[in-house]
């Protein structure tokens, strides 16, 4: 995985405001709430090296640019209360559910995607061997054998140690942590299995203005290398979750997506090619 992480930074130049913004963001994120993105405490040295800018414009052609926009836990309810939003902007999303067949199914029927996020959201660090098969792959079992194909495992508040992403490499084709910190991806670099995606959650960037900025940022750099996509993850849609996304933000997010002709990935798209 550390390998992975430096040849994608090296892709691509990282704005200074987004390294201030992160160890801000950083910052507030570890005073403010229980669900601590993992990832970000040991990149801040990748993320300061010296980028090549040039390499980004290679390879233009090979995929289109976009964003791989997911909501984990289980908050089905205010999901699918936004499916109408999602279909207004052609957007597809992915979400990472701990159960409930009826909900996935539903969103599959949408032409979403479906991962896993495991049962009952443990820090799986800290669980026995028995505990932590069943929370990655057992608990999956029933949402399998009800049509829910699960090509994606998101790890709960993207805790993991190195050797989970092999073990569950097995049986998932992709495996997603969790930060503060941008990262671009070619498609390629997604199917071959291990990502960190970006917080977009309303506590994480309590500021309007810089959430704008933000996204479009985030999407210009996308669609200006052609060939890049973006990891987003975040919660609940719903304008007072800290957790979450507001609808406002969130239609800013799709309409400014869509309105730049960027393209919205699912997961099982990127892996599986459909
Ligand atoms: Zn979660």
């Amino acid at each position: 995985m550390g390998d992975r992480k430096t040849v994608n930074m090296k892709k691509t130049r990282i704005p200074l405001i987004w390294v201030l913004g992160g160890l801000i963001l950083l910052t507030l994120a570890v005073n403010s709430c229980a669900t601590i993105p993992a990832e970000d405490a040991k990149d801040s040295e990748v993320v300061m090296d010296d980028i090549v800018p040039a390499e980004a414009a290679q390879d233009v052609s090979e995929t289109e640019a976009g964003i791989l926009l997911g909501f984990d836990d289980n908050y089905y309810a205010g999901w699918e209360a936004a499916f109408s939003l999602f279909d207004r902007y052609g957007a597809k999303v992915t979400f990472f559910v701990q159960g409930n067949p009826a909900f996935c199914l539903n969103a599959l029927e949408k032409g979403h995607d479906i991962g896993y996020h495991t049962e009952n959201h443990v820090d799986l660090r800290n669980v026995d061997r028995a505990t932590w098969t069943y929370e990655t792959l057992d608990s999956a079992r029933a949402l399998r054998e009800s049509g829910v194909p699960l090509a994606a495992f998101a790890y709960p508040f993207g805790f993991s140690d190195p050797w989970m992403n092999e073990e569950l490499l097995q049986h998932y084709a992709i495996i997603r942590g969790f930060g503060v910190t941008p990262r671009f991806y070619t498609k390629e670099e997604i199917a071959s299995g291990v990502i960190t995606s970006k917080s977009i959650d309303n506590t994480v960037i309590p500021d309007d203005a810089a959430f704008y900025e933000m996204i479009g940022e985030l999407l210009q750099t996308v669609k200006a290398a052609g060939n890049l996509i973006v990891p987003l993850t975040t919660h609940n849609i719903d304008d007072g979750a800290q957790w979450g996304i507001r609808r406002d933000r969130l239609e800013f997010l799709l309409r400014t997506a869509s309105e730049m002709g960027l393209r919205f990935y699912t997961y099982r798209e990127v892996a599986l090619g459909r």
